[in-house]
């Protein structure tokens, strides 16, 4: 029999390794900005079209290519980053793979054109599909100027994957802020479809960097972070804990100026503000981490954003010590100068040795809700889904059980009782009917704001003096696509522009306190809920936003409203689950009751 193993062409063997590098726009835009990056560049323009489908153009001043180096450029495995293996303990490049532009010339059709400081000519590639179309000498500015058109074009199953602009473009942006977020001293800016959306000149601090990305408005909420040890130095900015937000956005690790996602060290954030951030909220940080490359692995994979540390528990220490140190001085210090450089001393450790938990002061009558909140919604912190739920039923015997007895005594004449701020009790003929209020009230929401999103039909709302609501790009991208059915679903919101909403009713049926807090969380939900692919956009977003704005745990009801509540859960389509699949009624029978009292 005839042998039947052969060698790929090139085309096919690139088109292959492309579906690891280029997984969407997003992807092209961070490997071309890499590499402006370590081409040296001080300024570096991005140019979208159709959210990066059709078009990503970066354009750059760094270092160029030679005409020999550009047709190089695109063989798979070419770099000038590393040279032999052992280069890669001591990489401090963006890129080293030398796979990147391979993979987008097997998956699209690139124009590169490209010089050198000292020539006189550059030179113009296009390739299409891993195919040189032409190659000749051009006339351009020092630097390198590529552009990817028609991401997939010639893979229509993959092209049919890609998502809708609005989510590709939130994509991009996300990609796009992660790198800027580490070069303040380069120039970055973004256009999509003609229109400005960054625009960061260069700055020569960190923090000035993060207040052109998210705006003027974030700097007063930060304190600074500065840590060194022997094994890794911590420099940054932490948000205050009263402004931690409902929603994801603003949290970064970047591990020798690269961004990176770690669950284990959030964690050691997190643990840090302790009892000081209200429920179900995350705090914004910028952690920038510098380490000898050698102790880190970041040859995982090539698009992941994990890390591997050698010595993570002792990091995750130093981390969390560094963040308590840091609030613990935003307590004495009120009015923080981003200049002041005050590194704390944390004992070095070894890797061997085993790290005790730094002791750090806090002042334990510290709270920082006390001002701001307490006038506000300080209520707020103990009505949140997400919260403990056996905390809060501890917190309601400890405090004001003895009155709530009271009243629920009375109201057990009238068949419904309620329990712990988080069930509605009620006799049935089979035994003691017992109802999640919160679950309830989703369920009703949920099909209430799907009936009218489908009729887009008008209902009745609140009005309000009009709340704004400023968010960072990536959440601004979001929720201007789902605008139009948040407004079918009751809302009356109006885009601003420039990252920013107004908001002028809610529906009446929802439960809001403080709008904007609402749509904060409903974003939180969302994302959270995205997990969920089998779920429809219209039903994700009614879920969200039927968890968003039900009552929350803790939430007393007089009998009319349990009244209500039962009357409309009953007259939903589906009553015994929650949209989020969790159950709402639970039916103790008598047996059971009788067990108790053998
Ligand atoms: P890698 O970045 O991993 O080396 P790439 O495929 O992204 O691999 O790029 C291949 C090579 O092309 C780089 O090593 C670099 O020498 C060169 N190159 C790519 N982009 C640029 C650029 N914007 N300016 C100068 N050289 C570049
Ligand atoms: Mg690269």
């Amino acid at each position: 029999m005839a042998d039947i193993i052969h060698l790929l062409p090139d085309s096919v063997a690139n088109q292959i390794a492309a579906g690891e590098v280029i997984q969407r726009p997003a992807s092209i835009v961070k490997e071309l900005v890499e590499n402006a990056v370590d081409a040296g560049s001080t300024e570096i323009k991005v140019v979208l079209k159709e959210a990066g489908k059709s078009r990503v153009q970066v354009i750059d001043n760094g270092c160029g290519m030679s005409d020999t180096d550009a047709r190089m450029s695109f063989e798979r495995h070419a770099t000038s980053k590393i040279k032999e293996a052992s280069d890669l303990f001591s990489i401090r490049t963006m890129g080293f793979r030398g796979e990147a532009l391979a993979s987008m010339a097997a998956v699209a059709q690139v124009e590169l054109k490209t010089c050198k400081k000292e020539d006189q000519l550059g030179t113009l590639i296009i390739i299409k599909g891993s195919k040189l179309e032409s190659q000749e000498p051009t006339t351009c500015p020092p630097g390198t100027n590529i552009i990817v058109k028609n991401l997939f074009y010639n893979i229509p199953a993959r092209r049919k994957f890609l998502k809708s602009n609005s989510t590709e473009l939130r994509h991009l942006v996300i990609e796009f802020q992660r790198i800027a977020l580490t070069l303040p001293q380069i120039s970055f800016s973004l256009y999509h479809n003609n229109s400005e959306i960054f625009n960061l000149p260069a700055v020569p601090s960190l923090p000035q960097r993060i207040s052109g990305v998210f705006g003027r408005g974030i700097l007063p909420n930060l304190v600074p972070v500065n840590t060194e040890t022997s094994i890794i130095k911590i420099r940054g900015h932490i948000g205050k804990p009263e402004f931690a937000r409902k929603t994801y956005g603003e949290q970064f690790f970047f591990v020798n100026r690269r961004f990176m996602r770690h669950p284990y060290f959030n964690k050691a954030v997190t643990e840090a503000y302790e009892e000081i951030l209200a429920p179900e909220t995350i705090p914004s940080y910028f952690l920038y981490f510098e380490i000898d490359p050698e102790n880190i692995d970041i040859n995982i994979h090539p698009t992941k954003t994990e890390i591997k540390f050698n010595d993570e528990r002792s990091i995750w220490q130093i981390i969390n010590a560094s963040i308590r140190e840091a609030l613990g001085k935003f307590n004495v210090i009120p009015s923080i100068d981003f200049d002041t450089k005050g590194s704390i001393e944390i004992p070095v450790l070894r890797k061997d040795s085993q790290a005790n938990h730094p002791q750090i002061k806090i002042d334990p009558d510290f709270n920082p809700f006390r001002d701001k909140l307490k006038l506000k919604n300080w209520e707020n912190l103990y009505k949140q889904s997400g919260m403990d739920q056996e905390n809060w039923a501890s917190q309601q015997q400890d405090g004001n059980a003895q009155s709530e007895l009271f009243q629920n005594g009375e109201q057990t004449q009238q068949n419904l009782f309620h329990f712990k701020g988080k069930y509605i009790l009620s006799s049935v003929k089979s035994g003691l009917m017992v109802i999640n209020q919160k679950r309830a009230h989703e369920r009703i929401l949920y099909e209430h704001f799907l009936e009218l999103n489908s009729n887009s039909g008008s209902s009745a709302q609140k009005s309000l003096f009009p709340h704004s609501l400023k968010l960072n790009p990536a959440d601004y991208i979001l929720f201007k696509e789902l605008l139009p059915d948040l407004n079918n679903m009751g809302f009356d919101i109006r885009d601003l522009g420039n990252n920013a909403l107004i908001i002028n009713a809610y529906p009446y049926e929802a439960y809001i306190n403080d709008p904007v807090e609402a749509l904060e969380l409903l974003l939180y939900e969302y994302k959270a809920t995205q997990v969920d692919l089998d779920k429809g956009h219209k039903e994700r977003l009614a879920q969200s936003l039927a968890k968003a704005s039900s009552i929350p745990y803790g939430k007393v009801l007089n009998q009319e409203e349990m009244k209500y509540m039962l009357d409309r859960l009953f007259a939903c389509n589906s009553p015994n689950y929650s949209p989020g699949g969790k159950s709402i009624i639970s039916i103790i029978s008598l047996e059971e009751f009788e067990e108790k009292f053998k």
